[in-house]
């Protein structure tokens, strides 16, 4: 498992985040420890051309969108820069099977294929059998079904891949491990490796798609994308069946966060993303609709994977539309109308990865 060699990984990093570092940026393939070296590099425009000509050797023309639907609000854990943390007085909700049917017929008719369900933590009102039948639901509707929710353990991913779930989506949020403590004060999610081991419960039960990520302003962003890039590594070496996808999600507003968080430029989250194709040119980049407009049709081709018209609250596509969100969106065009500005750069909307 990585959280067992977390530790030394950290330490070097920490170590070799104080060097000068080179690397060829020619040189046809890259290794992990390249990282440092490319974070310091200032050809920025160089990358981006040999991203966009990897993508269009591994991916062709294809940007794959899909749709985030909350179906619960509930949690029990303490994330100080979440909308939805245990002590918001919000409004608390879980979707019954009628309001997912009425949501994912939304979607569809939006020509969404690829549906990714979204809860917080509280086993007790969101347990592994409801997460089933909406899974369950959502084979009826979509191609693809994934899910980023709590940590669960084997078995139940075996379950709920027995439902249909392809992907699963398990962001670190951090790997300073310091700070994690800091940020998740109470809650099941405090445990830092318990959280890391995650992704590879999934794995081994068999889902096809993993989606990783940290959100930025939590800690020291150059040291995030490195240990982002260890992590990678890892998974692809151990695990190379799985098709991966990483998110580069940038801390927004959210309900009641008071949290003064590290800004992170349109540039830098850039090199960065740059950096982390270029180490690895198969593995998807998703760009989510946090980030506005331009910011996204900017990467359109360097990610080739974005959601679309996204509703952060229960039910907020069609029932409960006001309520508190998650965390704000940026990007509020429709999924059709990102559908034609995709088609206007020349690149093909797929709307399910897999059939
Ligand atoms: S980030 Fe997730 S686990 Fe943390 S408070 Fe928000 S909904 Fe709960």
């Amino acid at each position: 498992m990585f959280s067992e060699l977390i530790g030394e990984i950290i330490r070097m990093v920490k170590s070799e985040i104080k060097r000068k570092h080179y690397v060829n940026l020619n040189k046809e393939f890259f290794m992990a420890r390249d990282i440092f070296a490319l974070l310091e590099s200032n050809e920025l425009s160089f990358m981006a051309k040999r991203v966009l000509k990897n993508n269009k050797k591994f991916f062709g023309n294809v940007v794959f969108l899909y749709a985030p639907l909350y179906v619960s609000n509930y949690c029990v854990n303490g994330c100080i820069y979440c909308g939805f943390k245990n002590s918001n007085l919000i409004k608390r909700r879980k979707l019954n099977y009628d309001e997912i049917r009425k949501e994912m017929l939304y979607l569809k008719k939006s020509g969404v294929e690829h549906v990714l369900i979204l809860t917080g933590e509280d086993p007790e009102n969101v347990g592994v059998e409801y997460l089933y039948n909406v899974i369950k639901i959502g084979k009826m509707f979509f191609k693809e079904v994934s899910l980023e929710s709590y940590s669960l353990n084997e078995d139940d991913y075996k379950y709920l891949i027995s439902a249909g779930l392809t992907g699963v989506t398990m962001y670190q949020e951090t790997y300073c491990i310091e700070e994690y403590a800091e940020l998740h004060p109470f809650g099941p999610k405090s445990d830092y490796k318990k959280r890391l081991n995650t992704i590879e419960h999934a794995i081994k039960a068999g889902v096809r798609e993993i989606n990783i990520g940290v959100l930025y302003g939590l800690c020291d962003p150059v040291f995030e994308t490195i240990m982002l890039a260890y992590h990678m590594d890892y998974l692809l070496k151990t695990y190379p069946w799985i098709e991966y996808s990483v998110s580069f999600p940038r801390m927004k507003p959210a309900y009641n966060v008071k949290f003064d968080f590290e800004q992170v430029s349109d540039k830098e989250l850039i090199h960065y993303i740059l950096a982390f194709k270029l180490l690895f040119p198969r593995v998807h980049v998703n760009i989510s609709t946090r980030e506005n407009e331009n910011f996204r049709n900017a990467l359109v081709g360097v990610a080739t994977k974005m959601s679309a018209g996204s509703s952060t609250n229960v039910g907020g596509y069609t029932i409960y539309k006001d309520e508190v969100k998650q965390f704000s969106t940026e990007d509020k065009r429709t999924i059709e109308e990102f559908i034609r500005y995709v088609k206007s750069r020349g690149y093909n909307p797929a709307m399910v990865n897999w059939v």
